[in-house]
């Protein structure tokens, strides 16, 4: 069978204990299944870009042994892809102007957009961002870790943005299109992702395209439980320790401890062990995890 895998980092800093267990984890499944691990760098959104930490997270990713196959691709150099296949999006009418403020917007339960800009003209002048219609109906999506899921599109997601107000093509597009273009066959990601996935499910349904297989990894909190992040915290890691801290993070992903004194082994070492024993039936099916040892890192 074709592997082709990718791990997405949004550039908004360096690479916490999180992202590198969801980086583990998906170059860890394209290894086992001998295919391709892809690094794509998701810096659509300039506003929450930090300059360099793009090149933070790729060394980051090297000095844990996590290779990557092709060049880096950045999302800032795609806008003319995205932009065709949003007209391609529009041709089909599904799309729809919405001029709606942030305030009015916070009204909204759930932050499920109810489609009130719907019935207004489709040509305004007024800024807006361009929405896609959700219909009626349910979604079936069986993930690899956390099992089978149903949505209902129009009441558990709604009418999403496809390109802000300020012109930023939103991360569902681009997500969808360069899942696609990479020709993706396999998504290991966090676990926040996995009520947005029924959105990237619809837009492959829309433009005719193949499903990739999802598995949604736990994702790292901290002790109060909430997600790291760096504002929470969680800022780089550095060099000191990283084996100590891959066999926290392979005691997670493998579900059990690596044998004693394996802290000992050089990361090659335990990466090669890891693929080995990797397979994604091991990891527990929960939505979050605390790591120990991971305040240390963060
Ligand atoms: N860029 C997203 C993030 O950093 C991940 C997107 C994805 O894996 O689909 O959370
Ligand atoms: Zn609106």
């Amino acid at each position: 069978m074709q592997y082709i895998g990718r791990f997405a980092p949004t550039p908004s800093g360096p690479l916490h204990v999180g992202s590198l267990l969801t980086a583990l984890a998906s170059y860890l499944d394209a290894r086992a299944h001998r295919g391709q691990w892809l690094v794509r760098i998701e810096d659509l959104d300039s506003g929450r870009v930090v300059p360099g930490a793009d090149t933070q997270i790729l060394n980051t990713l090297e000095r844990f042994g996590l290779y990557w196959d092709s060049s880096v691709l950045y999302q800032s150099h795609r806008s003319e892809l995205y932009a065709e296949h949003l007209s391609r999006l529009a041709k089909l009418s599904q799309l729809y102007p919405c001029t709606c403020s942030r305030k009015s917007l916070a009204a909204f339960e759930n932050d499920i957009y109810p489609g009130v800009c719907r019935l207004k003209s489709a040509a305004t002048t007024l800024p807006h961002a361009v929405r896609i219609v959700m219909p009626d109906r349910v979604v079936e999506l069986t993930d690899r870790i956390q099992g089978g899921r149903s949505y209902h599109l129009s009441q558990d997601v709604g009418d999403i943005i496809l390109r802000r107000k300020d012109g930023y093509f939103a991360y569902h597009l681009a997500v969808v299109i360069d899942d696609h273009e990479q020709q993706i066959t396999h998504v290991v990601r966090g676990c926040d992702l996995l009520g947005q996935t029924p959105i990237h499910w619809f837009l492959q349904e829309c433009f005719g395209w193949s499903h990739p297989i999802y598995a949604h990894i736990p994702i790292v909190v901290d002790d109060q439980g909430r997600k790291l992040s760096k504002s929470k915290r969680a800022a780089g890691l550095d060099c000191k320790g990283r084996s100590a801290l891959l066999c926290e993070l392979l005691k997670v992903l493998l579900g059990r401890p690596l044998a004693m004194g394996a802290e000992h082994c050089s990361v090659q070492e335990l990466m090669s062990v890891a693929v080995q024993q990797w397979s994604v039936n091991n990891i527990v099916k929960i939505q979050s995890v605390k790591v120990h040892k991971c305040a240390d890192f963060c």
